[in-house]
């Protein structure tokens, strides 16, 4: 072949490839409109189509995701779970702003942590405020309770908090740069009672969303004290064996050497397995409260086991440290953390307040529900179709919506589209028990068609009879109406 012709022929593939290819595209699109049900976070990840020149446009942001109404059952069964545990556990709820001096988060979770040396969002205002995307809860809750005097309340102070949270990460599988937290802290006693029960409050969480296989693991790294001694004898251990340790952790000898002990680098946890461990090395305090703490979860029969490795990743920690660890098949996850953090008011400012929290990381749970296959509680649906044929027909039904909705009967309508057909037709999709139907004749006559969509019977039943009428077949049905609106 020659060269002009060789040319000519790629030149050929190429555009048939771009045919073919704009054609696959084109079908995917269709078959997405057909779609009759909202995709979920999952099915939409597939979408690798993208060109890079409409990536700006056409994706949220790296690391950062849309939940979509497809996934939205899960995140209801977890709001309501933690809306019961907060309230039955005595907490109350409190909401921070998403961003916070930077300082607050430097001082907080420290220097030397990846959080602050790597992961924080920063950046500076129009007025030049430092400020950054809060990486955790904890810091703006301790800010909070100094700002308001919440020391003055009845102790403890319980609070509880939930949104989006931000670490600047690598992506990957169940770790994003925008994930979200329910947060649990309990302000002001030193008491390990309160340490078993948040843990046991956790399990509560959990068990409520139907995720069974977990594993609470714990330790306690002690306190400012006693952990000066342990961090000597760690030291001088990791440095005889500096060569064995990867990169990051022969800079962590100097910086944060308690980290070494969390490394995931295989060369590195076999030199953790061999390190002095903090446990042993507790003043009588912390070895009391440690002590103290597992009598109480053996009394509330919570298993766990000891991880003398778990150190967790944020410096105000003492004491009492633990983590929630999937245990199924496949990746294991984090699914929750938390410890005491005694000191953390003080050092921000406050008077000295002793004080535990934990977060669970709510995307991870809702993969760990999809993963489990838990049964998702039944959501309210309608089970009220309204049909109307006709601009009369269309007007009146806009009232008479307004009207069920006033008395408290969940109602699905489709305004503005469709003959009579394909409106009984979406009725039958939903799956509800009456259709409503208002057509030229009912809209003068001030009367609507009822019709039971399971035996296909309908009467004419006058607009003031209606309510009651539609109540009184629900109840015969077992369908509880929401609370009418006052
Ligand atoms: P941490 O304070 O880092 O232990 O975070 C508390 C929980 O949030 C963890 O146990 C995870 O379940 C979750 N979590 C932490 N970082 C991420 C992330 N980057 N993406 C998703 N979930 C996360």
């Amino acid at each position: 072949m020659t060269k002009a012709k060789a040319k000519a022929s790629a030149k050929k593939i190429k555009k048939e490839k771009k045919i073919s290819k704009k054609k696959s595209r084109k079908t995917k699109m269709a078959k997405d409109n057909n779609r009759k049900t909202f995709p979920t976070s999952a099915s939409v990840d597939e979408k690798k189509e993208i060109k890079t020149e409409d990536l700006i446009l056409m994706q949220s942001p790296r690391g950062m995701h849309d939940i979509l109404p497809g996934d939205q059952p899960y995140w209801n069964q977890i709001r309501r779970s933690l809306n019961h545990a907060f309230l039955e556990y005595g907490f109350q709820r409190i909401d921070t702003p998403i961003l916070e001096y930077s300082n607050l988060f430097v001082r907080s979770i420290g220097k030397g942590t990846d959080i602050i040396d790597k992961e924080m969002y920063t950046f500076v205002t129009k007025g030049r405020d430092d400020v950054a995307l809060r990486p955790e809860f904890t810091a703006s809750i301790a800010r909070a309770y100094i700002q308001h005097g919440m020391n003055i309340l009845h102790k403890p102070v319980k609070l509880f908090s939930t949104g989006a949270v931000y670490r600047y990460d690598r992506p990957q599988e169940g770790r994003y740069r925008e994930h979200r937290q329910a947060n649990f802290d309990i302000l002001g006693e030193q008491d390990p009672i309160l340490d078993a029960q948040l843990i046991q409050l956790a399990g509560r969480v959990l068990r409520g969303l139907g995720i069974k296989n977990v594993q609470f693991q714990i330790n306690s790294i002690g306190c400012p004290e006693c952990r000066k001694e342990y961090l000597e004898l760690l030291v001088s251990y990791f440095e005889s064996k500096r060569n064995k340790l990867c990169h990051n952790c022969k800079k962590r000898l100097e910086t944060n050497p308690l980290r070494i002990l969390d490394c995931k680098e295989d060369k590195c946890m076999q030199v953790s397995a061999g390190a002095p461990q903090s446990i042993d090395h507790l003043c009588d305090e912390c070895r009391v409260h440690f002590k103290h703490l597992l009598e109480y979860l053996d009394e509330l029969e919570v298993s766990y086991v000891i991880n003398s490795r778990l150190v967790r990743g944020l410096n105000y920690y003492t004491k009492t440290v633990f983590e929630i660890w999937s245990t199924g098949e496949g990746k294991k996850y984090s699914l929750g953390g938390g410890g005491r953090y005694d000191k953390l008011i003080e050092t921000l400012g406050g008077e000295s307040t002793p004080a535990i929290g934990f977060a669970l990381g709510l995307d991870r749970l809702v993969m760990e529900m999809k993963r489990t296959k838990v049964k998702l509680y039944k959501e309210t649906k309608p089970r009220i179709f309204l049909a109307q044929l006709g601009e009369l027909a269309k007007k009146k039904s806009l009232k008479l919506f307004s009207d069920l909705e006033r008395s408290g009967i969940l109602t699905a309508e489709s305004f503005g589209r469709g003959s009579l057909r394909s409106q009984l037709r979406t009725a039958n999709r939903l799956g509800v028990d009456i259709a409503l139907i208002i057509g030229q004749k009912e809209a003068l006559d001030e009367t609507v068609i009822v019709k039971n969509m399971s035996s296909g019977t309908q009467e004419t039943v006058s607009r003031e009879k209606l309510v009651a009428l539609i109540k009184k077949i629900l109840k015969n049905n077992n369908v509880v109406s929401v609370k009418p609106k006052k």
